[in-house]
């Protein structure tokens, strides 16, 4: 094959396109990457001008190009963009030779066009990334692995008081205070070992001297082979919200500390109020004993039963701070529950003539527990049992023998309660909404009676249906 043939093929062949044309600028060849490139086919556009391939706004451009061949100089890589058949805008880079004759008179002109596309997409997706980087408000910086600052973002800028130019080329240490220069031996360890650092919080400085409280996220840049060249680091600015933080927990710390001065002052007010209540009670019930006049006994008996409605108030005061500061003891001693509960009942019933107590028991057993407390609760559930059912005239007390625990259950047919409280009814201060003003109470009785069940390895529950009625149980295991 001679040379003209071998370089008509790689002509034919190539990705480019390459064709030439005279001087006026009518097509004189056209090669398969052309066909390829522009969609016209070489019969198609023989003979055709040139400006069949450039977009009007660009219609000028030609004749410039075809000005400088004409003075005999080359043209190389000129970026524009040509037509295709279909009308497609294609990026091209141009190179432009002149063609001479034998006497070395320019005739005209031959062109090699490359598509670029890809390439542009390639320059455009880097400035996006270049403008995401540089909006970020995050500062975003890279370094070698020898920690020599490669790139530094507008936010890293603001952050640390440094331009692009003050620290490019420098050792990232400048923003490590000195003694946390360890860190950063650390992490270039496990950037070199092809692993992340996630948000580590530590402190930086600024060019001012300001120390930054910050969050580092820190990966390895790898080249194409996959080797690491350096690393990437994203820092968050978290003074402000460290200084939150700080700020929440001295709350918490005052929190805890007011909740503390408050169950003090509860447990030493329950105290001071019920020693000279204790005394009044007394002194009422001697003279109770002592009195003839009968209407005087009335009065009595009235203000010994409010004595010993505050008593009772004061002293559920009192369970509370011992409970909030684990101080509620227990005395477990063995006893019948059955007898208990009759002894309850009787003296409840004493101080009511609205309700009868209906009491059945259960085989007798015994338990191991604390009495004084269990009585507490029963008589918290039968005092509830009344007040919450002023219409009604009977409450009906249960006891069950389960051989390993002792069950007991109080029925009322009152004002029953709504299923969306039969939780919160045991908890701290919680009375039922929309309850009337003439249920007086102060919403801790449940919760003292439930804390007793619950140390007694037992349970305390309520079924109940609204307007009907309700029934407490209380479960006690017969040892603890
Ligand atoms: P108090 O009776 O002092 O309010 P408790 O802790 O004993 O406090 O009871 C909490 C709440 O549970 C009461 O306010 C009431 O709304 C509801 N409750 C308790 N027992 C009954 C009952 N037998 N029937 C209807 N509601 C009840």
């Amino acid at each position: 094959m001679n040379n003209m043939l071998q370089l008509s093929a790689i002509m034919q062949d190539s990705d480019d396109a390459i064709i030439s044309m005279t001087l006026e600028g009518m097509i004189t060849s056209w090669n398969r990457g052309a066909q390829k490139m522009y969609g016209f086919t070489e019969k198609e556009i023989l003979g055709q001008h040139v400006s069949v391939l450039i977009p009007p706004y660009r219609a000028d451009e030609e004749e410039t190009l075809l000005n400088t061949i004409k003075k005999g100089r080359k043209i190389d890589h000129f970026e524009t963009t040509r037509i295709s058949k279909e009308g497609r805008e294609i990026p091209v880079s141009l190179t432009i030779s002149p063609i001479k004759d034998l006497s070395g008179e320019i005739i005209g002109a031959s062109k090699i066009a490359r598509d670029i596309t890809i390439h542009i997409e390639a320059v455009e997706k880097q400035a996006w990334l270049a403008a995401i980087v540089n909006s970020s408000n995050d500062a975003i910086v890279s370094k070698t692995l020898n920690g020599i600052i490669t790139s530094w973002n507008k936010a890293a800028q603001r952050m640390f008081g440094y331009t692009e130019k003050e620290v490019l080329g420098k050792h990232i240490s400048i923003i490590i205070p000195s003694d946390r220069l360890k860190e950063e031996d650390h992490i270039i360890k496990r950037i070199r070992s092809g692993r992340k650092v996630s948000h580590f919080e530590t402190i930086r400085i600024a060019k001012d001297g300001r120390e930054l409280n910050i969050s580092l996220t820190v990966s390895p840049v790898k080249r194409s082979d996959g080797t690491i060249m350096g690393a990437s680091k994203i820092i968050r600015d978290i003074t402000e919200e460290v200084k939150i933080r700080e700020k929440l927990k001295q709350y918490s710390t005052q929190l805890e500390q007011i909740n503390s001065y408050k169950d003090n002052f509860i447990g030493i007010a329950s105290h001071e109020l019920k020693t000279p209540l204790t005394s009044i009670s007394g002194y009422l019930q001697l003279l109770d004993r002592n009195l003839e006049k009968a209407q005087n006994k009335v009065f009595l008996k009235k203000a010994v039963l409010q004595v010993t409605k505050l008593t009772t108030l004061v002293s559920d005061l009192l369970d509370i701070s011992r409970i909030q500061s684990g101080k509620l003891s227990l005395n477990f001693t063995e006893f019948e529950p059955n007898e208990m509960l009759k002894e309850v009942t009787d003296s409840v019933q004493q101080t009511t003539s609205s309700h009868r107590l209906e009491l059945n028991l259960g085989a007798n057993l015994k338990i191991k527990a604390d009495r004084q407390r269990l009585e507490q609760v029963f008589t918290n559930l039968l005092t509830n049992s009344i007040k919450y059912s002023p219409r009604a005239d009977r409450v009906i007390i249960k006891s069950i023998n389960a051989g390993t625990f002792f069950e007991i259950s109080v029925q009322d047919f009152g004002i029953g309660i709504p299923p969306d409280a039969k939780e919160k009814i045991f908890n701290r201060f919680y009375r039922a909404e929309g309850l009337s003003p003439s249920y007086s109470g102060l919403g801790l009785g449940l919760y003292i009676s439930q804390e007793i069940v619950i140390r007694h390895g037992g349970k305390l529950w309520v079924e109940s249906e609204e307007g009907k009625g309700s029934v407490f149980y209380c479960r006690i295991p017969v040892s603890h």
